[in-house]
């Protein structure tokens, strides 16, 4: 029986698999642990299950010396120092593919969502303002027919892509290793959604710069991670009309705090990161988890791995 620690309680029964096998702490809040009582909780674990939501940095990493398995309740890894812990041949688990479908739906939801104005629909109704059918009341743009850019052409993007088919859309897609140049797809899209993976490199990608390539009618939509977009480019930019709005699942600083400038900028959406929030995901999203750590635990490879090096450098 190992020692393992969960940063949160998860839906489903995943955790009761976990349980069974192992001494399992799961951390009881519904905000992440702090900083101190994670270290504090998990010096002697050999098992850790986090959230995006939890750093798990090179200093922690180093300071819990039992460690084996980290396995992240996502599918991005950009809340963990990957490197330091393959660097101590720790494999990091994923949970890819099972949350592609919800979370491409969910950028559907945002693009009709902030084109067609559903947001200021339901408050306006609920306003009293509903006085009679209007011809010009609150028009929006189309997303049937439009040019589409996809920043990131991996498994969600192209269930994006493929969703936009059947609207009829063009499709403009880039990715390091393929489709067309980044400040094409910004200058020709009347949407622009972002599906990449948050890097060093994709830090800040959409700033001020990439913003006034876009068209003044153009929509941005985020559905990947929050400092992808520089939130203080994106506020300059709806407030002066350089894009006709945007919608955001995920932003940077998260969450956003009521008093943040992002919330008075014109033409925002903003959801608090709900990309795989359906029952049927998130459950799978945590067996996936689960048995990530339960092969990990095990010696035996994880099912998903974000680091399978640690295999090849253990089998060289
Ligand atoms: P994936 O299959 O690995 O796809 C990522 C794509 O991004 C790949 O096509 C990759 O292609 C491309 N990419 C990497 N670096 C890039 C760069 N610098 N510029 C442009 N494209 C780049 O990952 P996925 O499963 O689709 O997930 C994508 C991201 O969505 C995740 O990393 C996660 O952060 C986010 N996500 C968010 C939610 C949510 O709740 N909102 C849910 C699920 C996932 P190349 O390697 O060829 O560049």
């Amino acid at each position: 029986m190992a020692r393992v620690f969960v940063t949160r309680e998860l839906p489903g029964t995943a955790l009761e698999r976990l349980a069974a096998a192992h001494d399992t702490d799961v951390w009881p809040g519904r905000r992440p642990p702090p900083p101190a009582e994670l270290r504090e909780r998990t010096p002697d674990v050999e098992g850790l299950l986090s959230l995006l939501t939890d750093p798990i940095d090179a200093e922690l990493i180093a300071a819990c010396s039992n460690l084996g398995v980290i396995s992240n309740y996502a599918v991005g890894v950009d809340n963990v120092d990957v490197a330091a812990a393959t660097a101590r041949s720790i494999p990091v688990g994923n949970t890819p593919g099972v949350l592609t479908d919800s979370t491409a739906d969910l950028a559907l939801a945002l693009m009709l969502g902030i084109a067609r104005r559903i947001v200021e629909g339901d408050a306006f109704v609920r306003a009293g303002e509903w006085v009679t059918w209007e011809p010009g009341l609150l028009l929006g743009h189309d997303l049937h027919g439009a040019t589409v850019g996809i920043i990131g052409f991996g498994r969600i993007g192209q269930a994006v892509g493929r969703r936009l088919e059947g609207f009829g859309c063009e499709i403009l897609q880039t990715s390091r290793s393929g489709g067309v140049d980044l400040s094409e797809l910004l200058e020709r899209s009347d949407f622009v959604t972002v599906h990449c993976p948050l890097t060093p490199e994709t830090r800040g990608l959409i700033g001020t710069e990439a913003l006034r390539r876009m068209k003044p009618t153009a929509y941005l939509v985020n559905t990947a991670r929050g400092p992808i977009v520089d939130s203080d480019s994106l506020c300059s930019a709806l407030a002066q009309g350089e894009i006709a709005g945007a919608a955001l699942d995920v932003t940077d600083p998260e969450p956003l705090p009521a008093d943040h400038p992002l919330l008075g900028a014109p033409n925002l959406v903003v959801i608090p990161h709900l990309g795989s929030a359906t029952h049927a995901t998130r459950e799978r999203m945590a067996d996936m988890a689960v048995d990530n750590l339960l092969a990990g635990l095990a010696g035996e490879r994880m099912p998903y791995c974000a680091n399978p090096e640690v295999y090849e450098a253990t089998r060289a």
